[in-house]
Formats: C-alpha cells, sequence, structure tokens
C-alpha cells in the first residue's frame, strides 16, 4: 500500500473545518483484550507482560513466549474474521459525537486491509460513523497528505510513540495527543514528552476541543 492520501472531499470530509485524525486500535476500542480473547479461543493464552504484541503469546503453562512467527497469522486471521467484536474504549463514542460539531472526523487505522469491511461495521454500530482510512507504516506521511487539503486547526491521536513521532515529523503543526484505552498496558505503555498523553476519553475530549477551536 502506498502513502498516497486519499481526498477529504471523496470522503465527505469539508477542508474548512478543523480536522482530527484518530486511531483505532488501544484508542477507539480495546485491541489487546479482543485479540486477547480471540487467542484464548485458539487454545493459546495472552499475558499482558510487556508492550509488545506476539511476545506475550504463550501457550497454557510455558514460560517461554510462542515463537514470533506464529503470532503473525493469529493477528492476521482476528483481523480478517474478529476484529469487529472488540470493545469501544470506554467514553469515547461519546466524546467524538461531542467533537463532531466542532470538527471532521476521520478514522485513521494501521489495520490490514482484509479488516477493512468489519472495521467500518463496527465503528457504526458503536456510534462512531466516520470516514474511514487503512495505512500501513508511520502515519506521518499520509497525515502531511491529508492535512494538506484542510485548512485546520488539526490534531492527531494514537498509542504509538512512532506514529505520534511520525505525524509530527511530516505534519509539525499538528497537535499530537497519546492515549492507551487498556488499563492494563497503560503501565508499559511508552510516552514521550513531545506528545500529551491523556489516557481517558473526557479529559482527552477536552484538550483535543482546546487544540482545533477556531
Ligand atoms: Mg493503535
Amino acid at each position: 500500500m502506498t502513502n498516497l492520501a486519499p481526498r477529504l472531499s471523496d470522503l465527505g470530509l469539508a477542508g474548512d473545518r478543523p480536522l482530527l485524525l484518530i486511531d483505532v486500535d488501544e484508542v477507539l476500542g480495546l485491541f489487546m483484550k479482543g485479540f486477547g480473547d480471540f487467542v484464548a479461543a485458539h487454545g493459546l493464552e495472552f499475558r499482558m507482560e510487556r508492550f509488545a504484541l506476539f511476545q506475550n503469546i504463550y501457550r497454557p503453562g510455558e514460560t517461554t513466549h510462542l515463537p514470533l512467527e506464529q503470532g503473525q497469522p493469529l493477528f492476521d486471521d482476528f483481523f480478517a474474521t474478529a476484529c469487529h467484536q472488540i470493545e469501544p474504549a470506554q467514553g469515547a463514542p461519546e466524546a467524538l459525537a461531542r467533537l463532531s460539531r466542532h470538527a471532521e472526523i476521520l478514522i485513521l487505522s494501521n489495520a490490514p486491509k482484509p479488516a477493512e469491511g468489519l472495521r467500518r461495521q463496527w465503528l457504526a454500530a458503536h456510534g462512531m460513523d466516520y470516514p474511514l482510512v487503512l495505512n500501513s507504516g508511520p502515519k506521518g506521511p499520509i497525515a502531511q497528505g491529508l492535512i494538506a487539503q484542510a485548512k485546520g486547526p488539526f490534531a492527531f491521536v494514537d498509542d504509538l510513540i512512532s506514529n505520534l513521532d511520525s505525524v509530527s515529523d511530516h505534519a509539525p503543526h499538528v497537535a499530537t495527543f497519546q492515549h492507551v484505552a487498556d488499563t492494563r498496558l497503560r503501565s508499559f505503555a511508552p510516552a514521550s514528552d513531545r506528545h500529551p498523553r491523556h489516557d481517558d476519553w473526557q479529559s482527552l475530549g477536552d484538550a483535543l476541543e482546546a487544540a482545533v477551536r477556531v
């Protein structure tokens, strides 16, 4: 997949309003919990022991994680068949509904392409029926292409510092915020002084509203 940004007008988004770019996994939805439940249904254990994915998958009773190459098929299968079963992050749908009065909202997810239909369905089912764009790799290039089409102000939310840094590097005037939805994950998640962190959506919603108020 290239990082060519789609046209905002094709997504039904206005270029003359503030624009919010919002991640899904661990921002709008509890991915780790959902993936953990999926892994458990395959007779494996997901242990929340570090800010990682495949290194947290174990066979029951074992102390060494599953070989990493065995995690990828589970991950792909989860996104192709079960990613619509994750729980929404507490307060996220309400916060987006409130923010949508002041700003355009675009959901920017690094889910693999086969997840697109189920991810759209999941967003709609939880009252978050905003345009969805799938990306792969760092989010800076696509964010740069998206915001070039609009007036701003702009803000971006992700759980991963790598994506937040990428957006700041490519589009320095985008306000960046970190959010880690899963309470069990918060103590493991790396943070950065570059990106204010708000782990509850009430506080994040307030910060986003302040960042894009015109
Ligand atoms: Mg994420």
